[in-house]
């Protein structure tokens, strides 16, 4: 890729300005289109919620990348090419940093934080003297991707019994973890005694979350919501907690983000709102996954981190 001219699209995160000085040093140039001169030298695009009209001017793309691990709003916009390949970030530091800000949230609906921080703020001492272990607590991580292998493998780690969900069996199955696909929805669903979502957004993920998926949850369970926002159906969680069957939630993405100041979320005793912030891909990681891309089609073959655009993930 050295040499090669690049363009940033995103609507909403000042890509040119976080990343050009980083790919400047690896010897290319990142653009925001305010910049560009000759729509017909850019190569590259790197992205995260382009508008719809984004890609329209660059007509000699060669590869539209993500700053992160999801490529969503990229392979949805219809501006861009059905020949462009797309990748997104495939980087262990950002899957630790997620499994980090999942056990934060798993410890503290499994110890029920929520409790002991109720009962200081009563000034009240609220030892409890069970409950401890997490041998006895089922994590279930939706999504046995790049990131939820390494969530569910840290849990196992930590002595969690842990189930995982995804569509397919896994090529590589992992020790001591149960896996069940999809058909398996609600089966799963019964056996977590926390939930971990991390599905990336489609179609077919979109809503899943929703009142019959709470329903088959045990009382008293929680949600921890890493994915995507779309996933969740936002008053069916809700209902869910007001009518006490789940115990809490983590969301970190949400349907609309940043959140309206209006969403009754915000303010709910039993949630825990984050934005959209469990990880993020850092600089190096992005360029070398435009460097990698790169060499990779140069040699025709397969990108780390390519999106199946059938597929949507
Ligand atoms: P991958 O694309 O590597 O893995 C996706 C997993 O989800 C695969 O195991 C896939 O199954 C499974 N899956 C897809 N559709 C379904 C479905 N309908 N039902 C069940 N399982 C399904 O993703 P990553 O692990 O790298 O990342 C997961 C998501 O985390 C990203 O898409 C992104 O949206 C989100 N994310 C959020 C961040 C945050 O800050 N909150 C930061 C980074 C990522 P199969 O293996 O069978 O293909």
């Amino acid at each position: 890729m050295i040499g090669s001219v690049g363009v940033a699209l995103c609507r909403r995160v000042p890509i040119a300005e976080l990343f050009a000085p980083a790919f400047r040093r690896a010897g290319s140039t990142l653009l925001h289109p305010s910049e560009v001169s000759d729509p017909e030298a850019v190569r590259f695009a790197l992205c995260f919620l382009p508008d719809d009209n984004a890609f329209a001017p660059y007509e000699n793309l060669m590869l539209a990348a993500s700053i992160g691990a999801g490529a969503d709003g990229i392979i949805r916009c219809p501006s861009l090419s059905p020949q462009v390949p797309v990748v997104r970030v495939e980087d262990a530091d950002q899957a630790n940093q997620m499994a980090g800000f999942a056990l934060f949230h798993i410890l503290y609906w499994h110890r029920r934080f929520d409790r002991l921080l109720e009962a200081q703020q009563e000034a009240r001492w609220a030892r409890a003297r069970s409950g401890r272990s997490p041998k006895g607590v089922v994590v279930g991580v939706m999504g046995l991707g790049f990131i939820g292998r390494r969530v569910a493998e840290v849990c196992r780690q930590l002595g969690y019994a842990v189930v995982t969900l995804s569509r397919s069996t896994p090529q590589t199955p992992m020790d001591g973890v149960r896996h069940m696909t999809l058909d398996a929805l609600y089966g799963f669903a019964r056996q977590c005694d926390i939930v971990v979502g991390l599905l990336p957004d489609t179609p077919q993920t979109k809503g899943m979350l929703d009142a019959d998926f709470f329903a088959a949850m045990k009382p008293g369970t929680a949600l921890i919501q890493l994915g995507r926002g779309g996933q969740v159906v936002e008053a069916d969680l809700v209902a869910a907690l007001d009518g006490g069957h789940l115990a809490g939630a983590s969301l970190d993405v949400f349907a609309a983000e940043p959140l309206p100041q209006d969403s009754p979320l915000w303010h709910h005793r039993h949630i825990l709102v984050t934005p959209h912030t469990a990880a993020e891909a850092t600089t190096d990681a992005v360029v070398a996954t435009v460097e990698n891309a790169f060499a990779a089609l140069m040699q025709q073959q397969r990108p780390r981190g390519l999106v199946d655009r059938d597929k949507g993930y």
